[in-house]
């Protein structure tokens, strides 16, 4: 009897593609596949995009030229393209890469079983790229979660607001959230089968309403899931950030005290131009607002350096909002023009090697910030949930604020929350010990361990 067919997934870009792919891999595993180690192991290769940079959308071409030779060797190889890439460029991408045999965009994941059937029955190439909704309509159990530990669950999709520089609104579309009931049986479904932490996706998912629904209310009922160990969520626009939020931050016991709170820019000039809805004052009222209700909320951010226009002196009052309100994470991109923006107007003025030496700076400064606030930590005892297993005896997890802290101790303590002594520190994670690996809970079922 042969054996089963096998599917290998490459995904690039944020979160949200991560937990799209593993809907497609759920779909698919549902369809009878299996995953495969590696592309040259698989008879279907699908490519998950990401075009929120230029460099990003790239690595697609990269990907298949790769798949391309493959396919020379092994003409029954279906190649698969999916995400936002394909959503924004449509069937351009089958005149650059003739030899993909699926496209879908970022609304029709489901179809994707369906299509490469088809495909492989030498029904010839199935592509659908249309907008129709079917984003959640993969059911929770059929979703193949890549992590135990950690499970992506998608409130919201899409996003209303219109900055500048930013290609999510076209290739995602416009909001869509779903049905609090639904979110709530995902995950119960999820704690059900042993994962102790949940993260809430959307590309702002603190915009989250759905009728009397308001996104405090949904980490509420989330929240109150019987067994659930940790709740975390991402993305947030400081727009949004209001009392009821960070109420349910102080308040919420599962909910641990991390936020992402993209700022992009210090300048006021620079912000009224990205159109991002608030000022440097405001986004500092924000922070203050979240701090006086949570003293010790860990706050991370993203920058964009070179933005058409962006003089030293608006890079300077980047630098100093950085610097006032030390973030325990800043990711700093290079401004990238992107199709269909409205930033595409403007002249990309500021040289490449400047925007790498604002990036440089920027980092360097939050560099050392981390490394002054971690060494702080030294001698603490923190909770840390173990996610990763790194090596032979070796294993990694993290704080309830999202630092990565390293630690000697057996892969069955995947999954479980233990007490560590923090040894070392350095910029970018923490080492140390849990004596005798004590576990402070037990996953409320254990089975996938
Ligand atoms: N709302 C989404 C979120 O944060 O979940 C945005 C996703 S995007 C992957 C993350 C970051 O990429 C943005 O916050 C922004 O700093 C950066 N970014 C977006 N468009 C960009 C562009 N055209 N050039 C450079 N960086 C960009």
């Amino acid at each position: 009897m042969p054996g089963k067919s096998r599917y290998y997934i490459e995904t690039f870009g944020c979160q949200m593609n991560v937990n799209d792919s593993e809907k497609v891999a759920g779909l698919l595993q549902a369809d009878g596949y299996e995953r495969a180690p590696s592309a040259a192991a698989a008879d279907f290769v699908f490519i998950n995009t990401c075009a929120v940079r230029e460099k990003a959308a790239d690595k697609l071409y990269h990907a298949l030229g790769r798949l391309k030779q493959a396919k020379r060797a092994r003409p029954e190889l279906v190649v698969g393209v999916g995400g936002c890439v394909a959503q924004l460029q449509g069937t351009a991408v089958l005149d650059r890469a003739p030899h993909v045999d699926v496209l879908v965009g970022t609304h029709t994941l489901s179809r994707v079983p369906e299509l490469v059937r088809r495909a492989r029955a030498g029904e010839g190439r199935g592509v659908d790229l249309d907008r129709h909704a079917d984003i959640f309509d993969v059911p929770d159990a059929v979703i193949a979660h890549s992590s135990a530990v950690r499970a992506y669950v998608t409130a919201i999709e899409g996003c209303n607001h219109v900055c500048s520089f930013c290609v999510v609104p076209r290739t995602r579309g416009t909001e869509v959230c779903r049905d609090p009931s639904a979110i709530v049986a995902e995950v119960r479904s999820l704690v059900a089968r042993g994962t102790p932490e949940v993260m809430l996706l959307g590309q702002t998912v603190n915009a989250y309403r759905h009728g009397d629904v308001d996104f405090a209310e949904l980490l509420a009922r989330v929240d109150a899931v019987d067994g659930l160990q940790r709740l975390r969520f991402t993305t947030s626009h400081p727009e949004h950030v209001g009392t009821r939020m960070a109420r349910a931050l102080r308040d919420l016991p599962r909910l641990c005290p991390y936020l992402h709170l993209p700022v992009q820019s210090g300048s006021d000039r620079i912000l009224a131009d990205m159109r991002r809805g608030y000022t440097r004052r405001r986004y500092l009222d924000t922070v203050a607002l979240l701090r006086e209700h949570v003293t010790a909320l860990a706050l991370s951010t993203d920058v964009i350096v070179g933005y058409p226009g962006e003089t030293e002196a608006d890079f300077e009052e980047t630098v100093a909002l950085v610097d006032q309100v030390r973030f325990d994470g800043v990711f700093v991109f290079m401004y990238s023009p992107r199709p269909g923006t409205t930033a595409l107007r403007l002249p990309d003025d500021v040289p490449e090697d400047e925007k790498l030496r604002r990036l440089k700076l920027l980092n360097g400064l939050q560099q050392r910030a981390q490394a002054e606030a971690h060494r702080a930590r030294i001698g603490r005892s923190e909770e840390v949930l173990v996610d990763t297993v790194s090596q032979e005896g070796h294993v990694s997890g993290r704080t309830p604020d999202f630092k990565i802290v390293h630690l000697e101790g057996p892969a069955s303590l995947l999954g479980r929350l233990v007490e560590v002594q923090i040894q070392a520190a350095g910029p970018n994670a923490l080492v140390g010990s849990a004596p005798g690996n004590r576990s402070l809970t037990r996953p409320s079922a254990a089975p996938i361990f």
